[in-house]
């Protein structure tokens, strides 16, 4: 088993693919990664959604080998959740604070 990787692009889809991480659909005209390399002797190409790819920035070797496009859509929804947690729809808070105001 062996991988060299050649080259990743970054072009607009010409025609709908499949984003080889989460197994959802690249538009038409979407940009996403295109990751050239060959496998075992065997040319391949890998296209991404850009975002789903942002996400694997710290994979290693084991990461892809293990990789389950059932698994990383939950990772998404996770990461999802986590910056819509993260940026919580600011609640009026200054009734809390008027007391101390001397205005
Ligand atoms: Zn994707």
């Amino acid at each position: 088993m062996s991988y060299s990787h050649l080259e990743d692009t970054k072009p607009k889809a010409r025609r709908p693919h499949r984003c080889g991480l989460c197994g959802r659909s690249i538009d038409k005209g979407e940009s996403h990664i295109k990751r050239v390399g060959v496998d075992d002797g065997d040319f391949i190409s890998f296209r991404m959604h850009i975002y789903c790819e942002s996400l694997t920035k710290d994979w290693d070797y084991m990461d892809w080998e293990c990789h389950d496009e059932s698994e990383f859509r939950y990772y998404l929804d996770k990461m999802q959740e986590h910056a819509t947690a993260a940026h919580p729809p600011s609640p009026p808070l200054e009734s809390h604070t008027e007391t101390s105001c001397p205005v």
